[in-house]
């Protein structure tokens, strides 16, 4: 979606990957066939320069970002990566080859926790999950010390969340325009990756969209979505249920297979019906 422009506030547009296979076996005998969630970036651009947020996994998707954000006609001065999941930053490499002039960045604690994935044996696993489709060259992010950066003038301010979906992950809040690029903090009609939290992780995640939803966004973005579905604040609240949901269903079902039957039943629409999101990544 593209926010009307008014003058010096800046207008966005999200980019979303389809969602795609995985190759490997199911960790649990049901659900879909193994396969990886939808993923988006994000454009916040001005009259001359744009900021991106998130760069994909694979070649395909982040060349088909680079392609997305050139239509645009803007300068690319910053690509900031929320959190330091390989989904979001793989195709950093791709992005930079196409607009040399931008700046990568990400916090200090989530450039720390990406750096596992720039090695064996998370960046082998990777290319055994998506062959062919990884970067050759996998790039990080500098580490950035602030908390704000700008766009033509208009502070882009970073929410450091601690362990959503991911440890030191963040989400980015534009106040001029009322925008928040939440990162994997919120999910919008796509099955939740619940399957690496803990009891305890699980109340900080579920602490994460209340501080969001206390700046009264007027458009949230997820890090992942069903294509096409609105970029509303009702995602907020929807995460958050999603947890209390998952949560409780822990404590009381009988099984994994009941856990993940209620929570499908409970969230028709919603996409990437995938046991591994739930109950673990797919081991090598
Ligand atoms: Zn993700």
């Amino acid at each position: 979606m593209t926010a009307p422009v008014a003058s010096n506030t800046p207008s966005v547009n999200v980019f979303t990957a389809p969602g795609k296979a995985i190759v490997g076996e199911r960790p649990k005998p049901f659900g879909e066939p193994l396969g990886f969630d939808p993923i988006t970036s994000t454009l916040i651009f001005g009259e001359h320069d744009a900021v991106l947020v998130d760069a994909m996994g694979t070649v395909a998707e982040a060349e088909a970002l680079a392609d997305w954000v050139a239509l645009h006609n803007r300068n690319l001065q910053i690509i900031y990566i929320t959190h330091g999941h390989f989904d979001h930053f793989y195709g950093l490499s791709v992005l930079l080859d196409r607009f040399p002039g931008a700046r990568a960045i990400a916090t200090p604690k989530t450039v720390e926790a990406m750096q596992s994935s720039f090695v064996p044996p998370l960046s082998q696993f990777a290319r055994q999950l998506f062959p062919g489709q990884v970067p050759t060259k996998l790039v990080s992010p500098e580490p950035y010390e602030g908390d704000t950066f700008t766009l033509e003038g208009q502070d882009l301010r970073i929410i450091e969340q601690g362990r959503t979906d991911c440890p030191d992950s963040t989400s980015l809040y534009v106040p001029s325009i009322g925008l928040i690029v939440a990162g994997d903090v919120v999910y919008n009609q796509c099955h939740m990756y619940v399957g690496d939290t803990t009891p305890e992780s699980r109340r900080n995640w579920m602490a994460a969209p209340d501080r969001l939803a206390a700046l009264g966004p007027a458009i949230v973005i997820a890090g992942h979505k069903k294509p096409g579905a609105a970029d509303s604040p009702s995602t907020i609240p929807d995460t958050k249920r999603y947890l209390e949901d998952f949560d409780r269903l822990k404590k009381t079902a009988t099984s994994d297979q009941h856990v993940f039957d209620q929570m499908t039943e409970l969230y028709p629409p919603w996409v990437a019906h995938q046991s591994w999101l739930m109950f673990g990544f797919p081991q090598p």
